[in-house]
C-alpha cells in the first residue's frame, strides 16, 4: 500500500486506520475498486478540464448517491474541491444535512477544509487513493468518528496526478 509510507507511524486517536499493515476498518464486503474507479474517472475529467486531478463519489448502502470533481478554475470558487461538491450534492439528493451511513471515496487525500466538511456532516467513512504531502489532512484527525481507508488504487491516482497539468 503506497499510502503507508507517507503516514507511517500515524495512528491518531479517534480515527481508526492502520496505515502500516492495512486499515483496521477495511471491510471486505465493500467493492473499493468499483467506487474508487468512479472517483478516478471524475478526477480524470477534472484534469482534462484544466482543474486539479481530483474527483469523489459518495456511497450509501452500495449506491453512488453523488459524484463530483474539482472545479475551482471553472467556477471561480476556491472551495470547489471534489469532496465539498460531493458532500453538498449528497445532502441535496438525500434531503438531509447529516450524512451518517455515507462513505466518501476520493482520489486524493482531502485537505483540512474537506475533512472538516466530512466531520461536520457526520459522514462515516473516507477512502482515498493517494496521499497529498502538501495539503492532505486525513492523517491527523483528532476528533470525530470518521474512519479512514487509504491506498485504494493508489498507483492509478498518483499517475493521474503526475500526468495532469495541475497538482492538487
Ligand atoms: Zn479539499
Amino acid at each position: 500500500m503506497t499510502g503507508g509510507l507517507y503516514l507511517e507511524g500515524v495512528r491518531p486517536a479517534g480515527v481508526v486506520g492502520d496505515y502500516l499493515g492495512g486499515p483496521l476498518r477495511y471491510d471486505r464486503n465493500v467493492n473499493y475498486e468499483l467506487y474508487m474507479g468512479a472517483a478516478l474517472a471524475e478526477a480524470r475529467a477534472a484534469a482534462d478540464a484544466g482543474e486539479a486531478a481530483d474527483g469523489a463519489v459518495a456511497v450509501l448502502d452500495e449506491a453512488m448517491v453523488a459524484r463530483g470533481r474539482s472545479a475551482i478554475a471553472t467556477t471561480g470558487d476556491p472551495t470547489a474541491h471534489a469532496v465539498i461538491i460531493v458532500v453538498r450534492e449528497a445532502a441535496r439528493r438525500l434531503g438531509r444535512t447529516k450524512l451518517s451511513g455515507l462513505i466518501v471515496f476520493t482520489a486524493v487525500e482531502p485537505c483540512a477544509m474537506c475533512v472538516g466538511a466530512l466531520i461536520e456532516s457526520d459522514v462515516d467513512g473516507l477512502v482515498f487513493a493517494t496521499p497529498d504531502a502538501k495539503s492532505g489532512a486525513s492523517g491527523s484527525i483528532a476528533k470525530g468518528h470518521l474512519s479512514v481507508v487509504s491506498g485504494i488504487m493508489a498507483r492509478e491516482a498518483a499517475e493521474l496526478r503526475l500526468t495532469s497539468a495541475r497538482g492538487h
